[in-house]
């Protein structure tokens, strides 16, 4: 039996035909499916402005140096999060620092966060710029975050990577209510894709059009923007230091068919964790609650082994042996040899060093099968029973 991944895209006839069309158009890239994208995402989450570019990291570090992220910030962020978070902030020449999460959730601590707050601002060092990540899916407490950066005066980008189609307060993530901006990820394991590709939504318009003028080198045509005067219909300007981050026309194509389909794609998924909850909920182990799933685009089943903990790298074996791609989210960023070397030490995040111990991300994805999933939760049953 092949492995049955921890996620997976579904690519229909539909998709297929949207990508042909796409390629058949006169630019591939650069043409008009960009800003059709861009405006289906916008719409679909509820905020004013979405640039579309090459990654969620690219996108990051494009919103990250449009809210003025530079060689003289600071941005927090968790460590319980995929390393694109922080290095983001890196390639801003920026300084990083991590706030720890809560159990449950495994989101950003809002406590936590306010009592680093209180500490820094005695200190002057208060960040520029804080990003929670919306961890599988169940968004952060936007609200309370939204609060600190007014109290102290900092930006909020959230890392949505996980939650295209998750809701906060019965609204979507992404509409910008609590925060500058969010980025979402197409990457094929996310709730849509492009194959590789990210979007950055705002309210914000001064913020988009940097974001918009730095995917592409810094390079500006628009004639209003320019510092000296035109030249002739070849001219334009690089005004700044941009990068090369844009999406194709091809994937845009592909990223407007998959939203169509959005809501069947959110709608399997919670309803295959809904069933892992229900079959789990006697187990002594931690499991999304049925409140956080119906909220959530569940990205991912996280499970935390509790008292098993000790044992999870031999439940991990037995699940790959019976053909479970279960997976871990995630090894803590501070732990990885090249923030250690940046001074990070291990201790500093008790409840993400602890959740990672305990962590394992069982298979969640549009067209998991009945059977499959029996499979999982049969095969994490036995296994847990023998420890
Ligand atoms: C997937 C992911 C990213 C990076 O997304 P890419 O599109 O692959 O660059 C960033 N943050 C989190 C939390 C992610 O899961």
């Amino acid at each position: 039996m092949s492995l049955i991944p921890y996620s997976c895209q579904t690519i229909e006839e539909d998709d297929i035909a949207a990508v042909a069309h796409a390629m058949r158009e006169p630019y591939l890239t650069q043409g008009a499916t960009i800003g059709k994208f861009e405006g289906s995402l916008a719409a679909y989450v509820g905020a004013s402005y979405a640039t579309a570019c090459s990654s969620a990291t690219a996108g990051l570090a494009l919103a990250y140096r449009a809210f003025g992220v530079g060689p003289n910030s600071s941005v927090w962020t968790v460590p319980n999060s995929f390393v694109a978070t922080a290095n983001a902030a890196l390639y801003c020449g920026a300084r990083v620092d991590f706030v720890d999460i809560e159990p449950g959730t495994w989101n950003i601590c809002v406590r936590a966060l306010r009592t680093k707050l209180i500490q820094a601002r005695s200190d002057g060092k208060l960040p520029h710029l804080v990003v929670p990540v919306h961890f599988g899916g169940v968004s952060c407490d936007m609200k309370s975050i939204a609060k600190l950066a007014g109290e102290f005066g900092f930006k909020v980008i959230e890392d949505a990577a996980h939650a295209l189609g998750s809701t906060f307060e019965g609204k979507q993530v992404g509409n910008c209510e609590y925060s500058d901006a969010a980025v979402f990820s197409f990457h094929p394991v996310k709730t849509i894709t492009t194959g590789e590709g990210g979007m950055i939504v705002t309210k914000d318009a001064r913020a988009d059009g940097v974001m918009k003028v730095l995917r592409t080198h810094g390079i500006t045509r628009e004639a209003s923007a320019l510092e000296n005067s035109s030249e002739g219909a070849w001219y334009y300007e690089q005004q700044a230091l941009g990068w090369h981050f844009r999406l194709t026309d091809i994937q845009a194509a592909l990223g407007t068919s998959q939203l169509r389909k959005i809501g069947d794609f959110v709608a399997r998924r919670r309803n295959i964790c809904r069933r892992y909850a229900s079959e789990f909920s006697s187990l002594p182990i931690a499991v999304p609650s049925e409140a956080s799933i119906s909220q959530s685009a569940c990205h991912l089943f996280p499970v935390y082994l509790g008292k098993f903990s000790p044992q999870r790298k031999r439940v991990f074996d037995e699940l790959r042996v019976a053909g479970i791609g279960v997976n871990v989210h995630y090894i803590p960023i501070h732990l990885q040899p090249f923030y250690r070397n940046l001074g990070f030490t291990p201790g500093s995040y008790p409840q993400a060093e602890k959740y990672y111990v305990g962590a394992l991300s069982l298979p969640v994805f549009p067209r998991l099968e009945p059977q499959q999933q029996t499979h999982v939760i049969e095969t994490l049953r036995t296994s847990l029973s023998q420890l």
